[in-house]
């Protein structure tokens, strides 16, 4: 058993928190947002993530506590680990002012030997630079770079299953020290310097970042041809040097990580003289495919002024409620600044919604039924790849609608299924786009 101190409790730091309990720990989940200790405090968990409210209430009390009091949380405690958020500036680079400040406060309180792992996504560099403050303060910690993997809407399974755990360390002996923080949790283990830790969590996501846009991409030569992006994507995924997995043609990638992450590494890329031109070519065709898809429903309306559509999903993928970077916003707000009039349904992020668009001049309205948003509009849009969506009712829905379009900007349904319940069935990249 490790006694462990985690800062941060969004996505990362929360699951970490409740995982580590459950293998044993004692975890002192730490942040700066007071409401959201007091909120967590009461059981009350501030974020959608299957299986964490659960992990949460199971673990004993006396194996999770959190707190807003850093030197108060720290004590008696063997490891910390880093989770805060590491946004993009606007000019790319990563934001790591809540990274700094903690190091700050950190190197006034930690004991010497103390271990502290980050498992924020930081540029190479980042945790040679934290060394160096910390020895400053006459506190040289040991430190690991781990960077954490795990995805949005399955993060407990993927935390508790990673594909890989990498050790990022000045020595052998500080990665064997981090590897009894997470000696429970199978999956190869990679030790490598800082800087190759470092790099290795943004080789993964601009790798990611590059799949998608590669086969958003293709989609359009597939729609010159008539042919059905998704079965050339599968044929050509299951190769096992290529992978099916981010495989796949839709609205582009976004949410809190893969775009930042992508102009993070272009950032530091520059940073030795370098430009990374596949990279940079992903981000391009990333920022045109909402664009791209708009453009689709503008052909198949003949005109998007004045029309009403239901947006379904805002979320930046099903399964999560977070609408960083989504996708779906960024069509639906392309599609408010052309004059069309949205009725949006989300099964987790309605009112995460709802604030985004308080103070907006132009808003969705946003309606708890999917079919209830589809009522008397010119097309229905699927715009995240929920479940719910999967199996959506396409005959009750043409019932409620006044067109006939459907796009499904995901490429989760069955066109045939689609034409079965006389709508129109619009893909990206599946066949040619139908006459009006
Ligand atoms: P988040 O925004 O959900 O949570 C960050 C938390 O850190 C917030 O609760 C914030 O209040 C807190 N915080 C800010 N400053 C602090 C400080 N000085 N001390 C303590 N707490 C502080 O972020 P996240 O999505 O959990 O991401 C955290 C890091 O992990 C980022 O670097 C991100 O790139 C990386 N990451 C995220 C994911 C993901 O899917 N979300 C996956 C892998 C890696």
């Amino acid at each position: 058993m490790v006694r462990l101190f985690v800062a941060g409790t969004g996505y990362v730091g929360l699951t970490a928190g409740a995982c580590l309990a459950h293998l044993g720990h004692e975890v002192v989940c730490y942040d700066v947002d007071r409401p959201r200790i007091d909120r967590l405090r009461a059981g009350d968990v501030p974020l959608h993530e299957p299986q964490l409210g659960d992990l949460l209430s199971r673990v004993s009390p006396a194996r999770v506590e959190f707190t807003a009091d850093l030197p108060d949380g720290l004590l008696q405690t063997d490891a910390v680990l880093i989770c805060v958020g590491t946004p993009a500036r606007a000019d790319g680079s990563a934001e790591l002012t809540a990274l700094h400040l903690l190091t700050a406060e950190l190197a006034r309180h930690v004991v010497p030997g103390q271990l502290v792992i980050t498992k924020s996504t930081v540029p190479p560099g980042t945790n040679r630079w934290m060394a160096a403050q910390f020895h400053r303060a006459g506190v040289p910690a040991r430190l690991v770079a781990n960077p954490e993997f795990l995805r949005e809407g399955s993060a407990v399974a993927d935390f508790l299953a990673p594909d890989r755990i990498v050790y990022g360390a000045a020595s052998a002996e500080d990665a064997q020290a981090a590897e009894r923080v997470f000696a429970g949790v199978p999956g190869a283990r990679v030790v490598t310097t800082w800087e190759s830790a470092e790099l290795i969590k943004y080789a993964a996501n601009a790798f990611l970042a590059v799949k998608v846009s590669f086969m958003n991409e293709l989609a359009r030569v597939c729609t010159g041809y008539g042919a059905d992006v998704t079965e050339v994507a599968y044929g050509a995924g299951l190769d096992r040097r290529i992978g099916t997995g981010h495989f796949a043609a839709g609205l582009g990638y976004g949410g809190s990580c893969l775009p930042k992450d992508v102009a993070a590494l272009q950032h530091a890329a520059r940073a030795v003289g370098r430009e990374l031109a596949i990279v940079g070519a992903a981000a391009q065709v990333n920022e045109e495919q909402v664009g791209h898809v708009a453009g689709l429903l503008d052909t198949a309306l003949g005109g998007l002024a004045g029309r009403r559509v239901a947006v379904l999903g805002l979320a930046f993928k099903g399964g999560s409620d977070d609408l960083r970077d989504s996708p779906a916003l960024r069509l639906t707000d392309r599609l408010l600044a052309a004059g069309v009039q949205i009725r949006a349904h989300d099964p987790l992020a309605l009112q995460a919604a709802d604030r985004v668009y308080r103070d907006a001049g132009r808003r969705p309205e946003f309606y708890a039924d999917p079919m209830v948003a589809a009522e008397g509009v010119s097309a229905v849009v699927v715009a995240t790849d929920c479940p719910e969506y999967r199996d959506l009712d396409v005959g009750r829905l043409r019932s409620r609608m006044e067109g006939r379009v459907l796009l499904d900007a995901r490429n989760i349904l069955s066109p045939d299924a689609v034409s079965r319940a006389g709508l129109v069935y619009i893909g990206v990249g599946r066949g040619p786009q139908p006459p009006r």
